[in-house]
């Protein structure tokens, strides 16, 4: 009597804790119009992740129950966003995401010279002080957030627009 209560204890403990789902999802490439392959996924705080397949599509196994931020990315930039596992969850993701400085929207005609030839797109960035040490370190900025060039520099006028 006393062992079959310590198995159900036991099975009543590893149903409660140990429920599983999954992820299925499709990479879309907003550039190129089809699946992004070969974008890294990541489920933060965990040692979960894949890479999309050839035709953008990935698949997470095995994660626990809960809700966790995933990031979705290429190198040097990605995009994060909030997903609650309770079962199989499928998700759409476009890459990059939208981005205000886009330079497909925004025009990098110089509102000084009128001309284009001489405007480059700026990087912003911040250098700050690394924890704990004397060694400063540079943080990218905005351009790495949505993974799109911020707004354009004139090089003849010297005008930042
Ligand atoms: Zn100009």
């Amino acid at each position: 009597m006393r062992i079959v209560l310590i198995i159900f204890l036991l099975t009543s403990v590893i149903y409660s804790f140990g429920q599983l789902g999954s992820i299925t999802g499709f990479v879309f490439d907003r550039g190129q119009g089809k699946g992004l392959s070969s974008a890294n996924i990541v489920l933060d705080g965990t040692t979960i992740g894949c890479a999309s397949d050839s035709k953008g599509n990935f698949r997470l196994d095995s994660v626990p129950f809960g809700q966790y931020r995933i990031r979705i990315g290429m190198v040097a930039c990605d995009t994060t966003m909030t997903v609650n596992v309770n079962g199989h969850v499928k998700m759409e993701v476009t890459f990059p995401p939208p981005c205000k400085y886009d330079m497909a929207v925004n025009d990098n005609r110089c509102p000084r010279c009128h001309r284009r030839d001489k405007s480059i797109p700026i990087n912003y960035g911040l250098l700050v002080l690394a924890r704990g040490t004397k060694r400063r370190e540079y943080y990218d900025g905005g351009c790495d957030i949505s993974c799109c060039m911020p707004n354009w520099y004139c090089k003849r006028d010297k005008l930042k627009f």
